[in-house]
């Protein structure tokens, strides 16, 4: 999936329609209000991002971007109407994988599309964190136990990723709770012991490199 961010409509329904006909899903939003709502539902394989919007503009979102755990890695490429080199480099240096200054013909925004989803794939392909018997592949969102693959939920996963990349370290319930679940879940720490309980099952002879450190939370071993 990805987003394309522009205010103009023209612009907006060529972009989508393009990488659609190329075989991409594709999904056109007016702002960051648009944005932030479909981040909440889906987070893309890679943003294309105007500069130039009403409301927050496209320099602030990226800052926004590139702030969040969940959504640093979501490669973005900067669409700036100004052929001036200064929102280039702007665009650069805050975090953006590739810009494209309009006008640009579309065979040049599809091979930048795609050489951008190419190299994400790559990067995504390296991040692979190993626990033991257990290998975490957090761009795939993939474990795998002595070679075979785990079939978990997407928050067992969260869950065991931020065991593992915290590994050696007690997390609490409430750190558990906002890190996986987000700051505006409104359930009980009893959510996590839940999931803790069905991963360990699902994790076999693994499962017990969970550690549970009573009153306080769970660690994973190093
Ligand atoms: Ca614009």
């Amino acid at each position: 999936m990805i987003y394309c961010v522009e205010d103009e409509r023209n612009i907006r329904e060529l972009l989508v329609y393009t990488l659609e006909t190329t075989g991409f899903s594709a999904k056109g939003l007016a702002d960051s209000r648009e944005l932030s709502a479909e981040l909440k539902k889906e987070l893309p394989d890679l943003i294309l991002l105007d500069i130039m919007l009403p409301g927050e503009d496209g320099f602030g979102i990226l800052k926004k971007l590139k702030s969040n755990p969940s959504t640093r890695d979501i490669p973005v490429i900067m669409v700036t109407a100004k052929e001036a080199e200064f929102d280039k480099v702007r665009g650069l240096e805050g975090g953006a994988d590739d810009y494209i200054t309009k006008p640009f013909g579309m065979m040049e925004f599809v091979a930048r599309v795609k050489a951008v989803l190419r190299r994400s794939q790559k990067q995504s392909e390296e991040r692979e964190v190993r626990c033991g018997p257990l290998s975490i592949h957090s761009g795939k969102h993939e474990v795998k136990l002595n070679g075979e693959k785990v079939d978990l939920t997407r928050k067992e996963f969260e869950l065991l990723q931020y065991l593992v990349e915290n590994k050696g370290l007690v997390m609490t319930r409430n750190q558990i709770l906002c890190h996986v679940w987000g700051y505006d879940f409104d359930g009980e720490t009893r959510t996590v012991d839940v999931h803790v309980r069905t991963l360990r099952h699902k994790l076999k002879e693994a499962g017990n490199r969970i550690e549970t450190v009573r009153g306080v939370g769970y660690r994973i071993e190093e």
